[in-house]
């Protein structure tokens, strides 16, 4: 059985203590609430992560994760933060590909392939994020972009290494918009992420690969959405940072 995950990503909201503030209820609202197996993940801006990690300390259904890593080991690049830096502090997710650091930051597959090797090198499992705009969507594109983004981005790695990898299917017209991709739209796309990934590595690796859907998933949608064969939880950018939706969106799976 795959391992079933609903992850949070922050973005560049909350300050310090605000932060600090969600993820107590998060906790306390998981510890009480889901009785299921799945996984919570919050990835929160970088100056959170310290002290997140020390409150999630004994909860094994709560995990702390980054928005982002720089490719390189170490070195002159004012401003960046490395995955061995996210590591010492006890993260154990990392957010790669997100179309936001694909759209405002120039990040490419070629980029990312590079990222995903150094995060995956630091033993930090990146959540790997893919999905078509809506000019590709509407010319009809969507399959041929989403291959791409697999095989340039990850699938260089090894069967082992690709195991490591949770994959996001976001499609970028539905992320922050408040429209949602049909459950059998997005049912339709993890099915083919399915299939191109029993065709690269075998059937065993693609039963095994956790693929999560992102893009206004809410309390209202999620359980229609993770009830989809294929669909394995969510990432979730906006419901993630009020902890009353968050947590229901978490218990669409109980
Ligand atoms: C995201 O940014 O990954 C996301 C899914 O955002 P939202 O849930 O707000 O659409």
């Amino acid at each position: 059985m795959r391992k079933k995950i609903v992850a949070g990503n922050w973005k560049m909201n909350l300050d310090y203590n605000e932060g600090l503030g969600v993820f107590t209820e998060i906790i306390n609202m998981v510890k009480d609430e889901v009785t299921g197996a799945q996984e919570a993940v919050i990835c929160s801006p970088f100056i959170h992560i310290n002290s997140l990690v020390q409150l999630a300390k004994g909860y094994n259904k709560v995990s702390v994760g980054a928005q982002n890593a720089h490719q390189a080991e170490s070195g002159a690049y004012t401003g960046e933060i490395s995955a061995r830096m996210i590591k010492s502090i006890g993260a154990a997710y990392v957010i790669l590909g997100h179309s936001e650091r694909r759209q405002y930051f120039g990040e490419t597959n070629e980029l990312l392939a590079k990222k995903t090797d150094t995060v995956l090198k630091h033993d930090l499992r990146p959540i790997f994020c893919i999905g078509e705009t809506l000019r590709e969507r509407e010319a009809n594109e969507h399959f041929d972009v989403i291959k791409s983004q697999l095989v340039e981005g990850v699938f260089h790695l090894d069967a082992e290494q690709f195991g490591k990898l949770v994959l996001a299917y976001e499609p970028v017209w539905a992320i922050g918009t408040g429209v949602t991709a049909s459950s059998a739209q997005a049912q339709e796309i993890h099915e083919f992420i399915r299939k191109e990934i029993a065709a690269k590595y075998s059937q065993e690796v693609a039963d095994s690969t956790t693929i999560l859907y992102g893009g206004s998933c809410n309390p209202k949608n999620a359980a229609e959405l993770f009830a989809c064969p294929d669909i394995d939880g969510g990432l979730i950018g906006g419901a993630s940072l009020k902890s009353r939706d968050f947590v229901d969106i978490i218990k669409a799976f109980n």
